[in-house]
């Protein structure tokens, strides 16, 4: 079923971005790992916005949302984030090093979002898109609803 990998976490999760990047044929820029860590920093989905105003205050200097939108263009195509088009917002891939059309679990409660990667569903959308005369480029598949802790607190 799923494809196996392990997610990446702390330092050794932007090693694994460097090197996504790098291997994209674009160079690991002190900015760019800076709105790397920004956003592998946010357990939800954050807007160029957001993450604008976060590498502000950490650099102590105005940074526009332009310049962190076409960054986090950048890291879209090269597999260090994804866009979570329902939040209209970005999150870090946690496997950088590991292409899958990620299924995206955001809770509607607490804004919480996160993914289960199974390459039979995703590759049953891209073969019926196919199937279509359609040429898939990126399946979007978001599930809306209650996270494990949301579900839990309203049981109380
Ligand atoms: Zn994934
Ligand atoms: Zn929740």
């Amino acid at each position: 079923m799923a494809h196996e990998h392990h997610e990446h976490h702390g330092p050794e999760w932007n090693k694994a971005a460097e090197a996504a990047l790098t291997r994209a044929g674009e160079q690991w820029t002190a900015m760019r790992a800076s709105i790397f860590d920004v956003l592998a920093s946010f357990d939800k989905p954050a807007s160029a916005y957001d993450i604008a105003d976060a590498v502000s205050k950490a650099q102590g200097r105005r940074v526009a949302p332009n310049s962190v939108y076409r960054i986090l263009d950048l890291f879209v195509n090269a597999n260090l984030a994804r866009r979570v088009e329902s939040a209209n917002a970005y999150l870090a891939n946690s496997h950088p090093d590991c292409i899958h059309d990620c299924i995206f679990l955001v809770c509607d409660q607490c804004g919480q979002t996160t993914h289960i990667d199974n390459d039979t569903i995703t590759g049953s959308v891209r073969s019926a898109a196919s199937g279509a005369g359609f040429t898939p480029v990126r399946p979007v598949i978001e599930v809306r609803g209650r996270c494990a802790d949301c579900a839990a607190s309203v049981q109380d």
